[in-house]
């Protein structure tokens, strides 16, 4: 499905979603809270909450180059132009 535009392929692109970080970190906290109860209590929510925001945050990403530069519709059809990007490219 190619259904977001890419500012940096300047074309519609698909998306995939990087899962791995998130994972990983829930995976290191539910590690902390099994094997070192005395600092995994402490550690393994601290973990567990970074691991959630990183799939929240850290979800979709252009497919074709990687880069979190996309934005749901095409700029051309969409004529809102309030992005805060201070892009150097005149
Ligand atoms: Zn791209």
């Amino acid at each position: 499905m190619a259904d977001m535009y890419c500012g940096n392929c300047k074309r519609m692109v698909g998306t995939k979603k990087n899962l791995t970080g998130g994972i990983v970190c829930i995976l290191i906290g539910l590690a902390l809270l099994l094997f070192i109860p005395m600092i995994g209590l402490i550690l393994g929510p601290v973990f567990g909450l970074i691991g959630i925001v990183l799939l929240i945050a850290g979800g979709k990403r252009c497919s074709v180059c990687g880069g979190k530069n996309i934005s749901r519709v095409n700029p051309d059809a969409a004529s809102d132009s309030s992005n805060s990007n201070s892009n150097s490219s005149p």
